[in-house]
């Protein structure tokens, strides 16, 4: 038996065969070569096992997406084609004499650069086709296969660590835990761990390699330890641990269908929050509130193009329509950082957590942010539905949206389509810049929705992702906590609401701080709402003496 350690993200214990994932990191030397007749036939040979390829999953994709969104692989077939493309690679090759992987991989570059002075931002969004299409024609030339990662049964995900587009394109239903030799707590693949219920340990560091790979293991979500073909008294002791874990759940799930509610009788809203239709489940079985924060932008990572219109609204009416009428809020594109597909063409960033994302791009590329805006205004009317905008660092920013927003609502009146015109518009907090402006933009909106994750990100100058992170910051920190606490005062001097959206939320030894200082929900990954729950309804918020010490204490004011 090997125990390796890491730290826990999520609670629970799980079973499976690991199966290592590797990412395809691709290496392209530039070779001079004396033979380029032969390069050019090693070049010609990968473009058509490449069209070949194209073919099939243009193929697949209509059956399974349907035909419009199978287009994308036609038009990178006539990328493919294309003379201009094709001249340019001859020209690496037969002339300068250059190596085939290299010659497609300078002419993707140059075409990118070309795209990328481009006016129109369909155009520019061919960039990353380019690129994708030159990325498959170097893996034939290499000879290497596919990015695809196909799981047999119940496995264990181990890697380096694991990006939230690497992560939603897992079958979930394979996943019963992931462990990473990097990673931390605040990562988005640690929270869609929580979200979906799935085990997860972090920080392994070097001691988790593939050497492991196919063999069975056990997860322990609770200590953070990994045990890999575990001996029996291990296997007794885990089993022994989980009937514990299991009749505290059943404890938990006698709560179902309580209020929120302190001793002293106040009651609190407690949200779900959610990253796509399959999470809604959980946030349902878990007797949410509503959902507090739905993470739009997952939906466009798992893809190849961009959703159209009719697709965004399908999803949001779904949302809305599974929640009955619980307040739902669905947080506008939060595009950029590790959240990145090759088809919004965003440029590689050295800084990309503080970089071009979110708000930035929607205001930049207004088409795609009217399409998300028309197809939220549109599922409105099924429900209860707010819209959230991320990263605000201006009350110009907010400003511009609430134009974007009344543009868009005009429109839909004019061609006669329902929607709600009362829908709630919400900035985050999550940038030290929003909390120091809070006074100010609580005017313009309607409500605020902290999230702690980034806002600790930038305050305390540590990127989340960082495995030094938890080692590095200290726990509640005081600037985060005093930063919260402005926040709701400037919220109700304007009369508006607080939610705290971030994996703070969640945090036990903080609920009653949290309350005291009047925040007005919380909204936390599913199987945290119950315990939350139970939190709450052991507070008594009118025991001044206490509730007084322990605020100043954790203010220290
Ligand atoms: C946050 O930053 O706290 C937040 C809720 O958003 P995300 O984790 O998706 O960045
Ligand atoms: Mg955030």
């Amino acid at each position: 038996m090997t125990i390796i350690k890491g730290r826990p993200v999520f609670g629970g214990i799980a079973r499976g065969v690991i199966s290592y994932y590797h990412r395809d990191e691709v290496l392209i030397s530039k070779l001079k070569v004396s033979d380029p007749e032969r390069e050019w036939d090693r070049y010609i040979l990968a473009k058509s096992e490449a069209m070949e390829e194209l073919n099939e999953l243009y193929e697949q994709a209509k059956e399974e997406i349907g035909k419009n969104d199978a287009q994308i692989f036609y038009i990178h077939q006539m990328i493919l084609n294309d003379n201009q493309y094709e001249r340019l690679i001859a020209d690496y090759i037969l002339i300068k004499r250059y190596n085939a992987d290299y010659a497609v991989a300078r002419t993707a570059q140059k075409f990118s650069d070309m795209l990328s002075n481009m006016d129109s931002d369909y155009i520019k969004e061919r960039q990353a086709d380019v690129n994708d299409v030159s990325d498959r024609i170097i893996r034939h030339i290499q000879n290497r296969s596919g990015n695809t990662f196909s799981l047999e049964g119940m496995s264990i995900i181990c890697a380096d660590d694991l990006l939230p587009s690497e992560t939603v394109t897992l079958d979930k239903t394979k996943v019963a835990a992931f462990c990473t030799s990097g990673g931390s707590t605040n990562s988005h693949t640690a929270i869609l761990a929580k979200t979906m219920n799935i085990p997860a340990l972090i920080g392994m560091g070097e001691a988790l390699t593939d050497e492991y790979d196919g063999k069975y293991a056990v997860v322990d979500g609770y200590s953070g330890n990994l045990y890999i073909e575990p001996d029996e008294k291990t296997v007794k002791m885990l089993e022994h641990k989980e009937d514990e874990e299991g009749r505290k759940k059943e404890l938990l799930r006698r709560l179902k269908g309580r209020k929120n509610i302190t001793r002293d009788g106040r009651e609190f809203a407690v949200y779900a929050n959610l990253g796509s239709l399959s999470d809604i489940p959980f946030a349902i079985e878990n007797d949410a509130g509503g959902v507090g924060l739905f993470r739009s932008e997952f939906m466009y990572l798992q893809r190849e193009s961009f959703p159209d219109e009719e697709e965004l609204f399908y999803n949001y009416r779904r949302v809305v329509e599974d929640m009955k009428g619980k307040r739902v809020v669905i947080r506008t594109l939060d595009i950029g950082a590790d959240k990145n597909v090759g088809y919004f063409g965003l440029d590689k960033e050295l800084n990309p957590a503080m970089g071009f994302r979110a708000v930035r791009v929607c205001l930049e590329r207004q088409d795609i942010f009217r399409t998300q805006l028309r197809a939220l205004y549109r599922a409105s009317v099924y429900g209860q539905l707010a819209i959230l905008i991320p990263m605000i660092i201006d009350v110009e920013e907010i400003r511009q949206v609430k134009k974007i927003t009344e543009s868009v609502k005009e429109e839909l009146l004019e061609q006669g389509i329902p929607f709600n015109s009362d829908v709630e518009i919400g900035a985050m907090i999550e940038t030290p810049a929003a909390v120091m402006i809070s006074d100010l933009l609580a005017k313009e909106v309607d409500f605020f929705s902290i999230g702690t994750n980034d806002l600790e990100q930038f305050t305390l100058a540590i990127d989340r992702q960082n495995p030094h992170y938890e080692a590095v910051v200290p726990q509640n920190h005081l600037a985060v906590l005093r930063m919260i606490k402005t926040v709701c005062d400037n919220a109700h001097v304007c009369g508006k609401h607080v939610c705290i959206c971030g994996e703070l939320g969640a945090d036990l030894s903080l609920t009653e701080i949290f309350l005291d200082m009047h925040v007005d929900a919380l909204s936390v990954a599913p199987p945290q709402i119950l315990p939350v729950r139970k939190m709450i309804r052991s507070i008594n918020l009118s025991d001044r003496r206490q509730i007084h010490n322990n605020i100043q204490q954790a203010l220290k004011y």
